[in-house]
């Protein structure tokens, strides 16, 4: 090396050296404040969000901030504010529920993409909304909002409307609470970025929520009770300084194609009138409650929502996943939805999560009820099984009943149809439910015993 390089090297190497004394450190970029949701509300379908909206105004009030993800853009049903339809209708419904959310001062708010699906198997809402995507767009959110408390629709099934687009935002809320913590799952959204431009890696961190509570889509709410906080909507709010119902109402205003006629109703009433309305049992009823799914701070079950919660992220929890139950060598058992709810609350750590027992549905007279089940056979030869079903006077089985074989070591579907009576137009007796049952026996044996609460009413979702 030549003397004027060596003194140029000896130059350079202290002027880079005096650059990273003076330099200032860098701060690395942090997730995005404006997007930090304390509660993150989950529900399926534009106007959906007013199961919460009561309590929601008062944790706003509190100061709590707000998001919101729904499932579809609700583009089914009757349009009763214009003649848009189908996906035009959807297009409108999504700005309503912006606007109704907005009225409270709720900007944050996602739609999966799922579509709407008129029935209350929560099997067939979950493949119409592309269960696995759908999971993965949700688990995003939770990672990007980072909320405390997850609020959402209660996956089970019962007598109610029942939904199963309500009870499929539960599944995927619970689903998403159990894996946003966790950074094994969906890798890719808790990534650093590889390059300034990072087109596929997200910069996410894993974000295990707090708390999760359900509200249900059942009529009969008396097995929910006590399972979780309850709050008034009839209290006034330090903010608005108007009862909690009223504001809710004038946050659903903006749902004009889904009830134009009512709010036009409403707009004719005296403010008693409207109060008596929105706190009877078909609207908010005096008292929103709430079940708790599960809380990961302990804490007591009808306390507060926030009860227990400080600032700051908690370890991942994996769920504790209950014992699969023991079974005989042959058995008949409820598939479906039903066998479903009991392997999720398994898997879940939600066993204690309320669940009509017997399983109860509410279906539309003059349709037909299916009844699906497993036929579990660990014999190592193929067995004769009889199924034979009780039913009320009035009702058939169409078919499904009779002898069958199941194969060694295998595990068939079976299901029995049965054609429901008609329910008079004229009926005015408020519907009881009606108690069938499955007997299924294999050589003499009783291998299986089905119980199931039916309840036939003039309109209901298909099953
Ligand atoms: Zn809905």
């Amino acid at each position: 090396m030549s003397r004027i390089a060596k003194a140029l090297l000896v130059v350079f190497l202290a002027v880079a050296s005096q650059n990273t004394a003076a330099q200032a450190p860098q701060a690395l970029p942090l997730p995005d404040e404006r997007y930090k949701a304390d509660i993150l509300l989950v529900v399926a379908h534009p106007d959906d969000e007013g199961a919460a909206t009561p309590y929601l105004a008062r944790a706003l009030d509190e100061h709590k901030r707000v998001a919101v993800v729904f499932g579809t853009r609700g583009s089914s049903g009757a349009n009763e504010a214009g003649a848009e339809q189908a996906a035009a209708l959807g297009a409108v419904r999504e700005i309503e529920a912006r606007n109704a959310l907005t009225t409270l001062g709720i900007n944050n708010v996602w739609f999966l993409g799922g579509k709407d699906t008129a029935s209350q198997n929560v099997l067939l809402s979950l493949a119409n909304w592309d269960h696995g995507e759908s999971l993965e767009q949700l688990v995003r959110l939770v990672r990007l909002t980072r909320p405390e408390v997850i609020l959402t629709f209660l996956p089970g099934t019962f007598i109610g409307e029942d939904h199963g687009d309500h009870q499929a935002s539960g599944v995927l809320a619970t689903e998403a609470f159990d894996l946003a913590g966790d950074p094994a799952s969906f890798p890719e959204q808790v990534a650093g970025p590889t390059k300034r431009l990072e087109p596929f890696l997200e910069n996410l961190r894993p974000w295990q929520p707090k708390k999760i509570y359900y509200f249900p889509d059942a009529d009969r709410e008396d097995i929910f009770r006590g399972k979780g906080p309850d709050y008034s909507v009839k209290e006034i709010s330090k903010s608005s300084k108007q009862a909690y119902w009223r504001m809710a109402l004038d946050s659903f205003r903006s749902h004009q194609t889904q009830a134009k006629s009512l709010l036009d109703k409403v707009a004719q009433m005296d403010e008693a009138q409207i109060e008596k309305m929105a706190t009877s049992d078909s609207f908010w009823t005096e008292t929103l409650h709430f079940v708790l799914g599960k809380s990961l701070l302990g804490g007591s079950v009808t306390g507060d929502v926030f009860e227990g919660i400080a600032p700051g992220a908690i370890p991942f929890a994996r769920p504790e996943v209950s014992p699969e139950p023991s079974r005989p060598e042959l058995s008949v058992d409820l598939s479906g939805p039903y066998s479903f709810y009991a392997e999720f609350r398994r898997a879940h750590g939600l066993t204690n999560l309320p669940h009509p027992e017997p399983p109860e549905i509410a279906l539309q007279g003059h349709t037909t009820l299916v009844i699906p089940l497993w036929v579990r056979n660990r014999t190592g030869k193929t067995q004769e099984i009889s199924l034979a079903a009780s039913l009320p006077a009035g009702w058939t089985a169409r078919s499904g009943t009779g002898k069958f074989t199941v194969a060694a070591k295998q595990v068939a579907a079976a299901r029995i149809e049965v054609l429901l009576p008609a329910v008079p137009e004229n009926e005015t007796k408020k519907p009881e439910p009606q108690e069938i049952s499955v007997h299924a026996d294999s050589n003499g044996q009783t291998i299986g015993e089905i119980k199931l609460r039916v309840e036939l009413r003039k309109r209901a979702l298909p099953q």
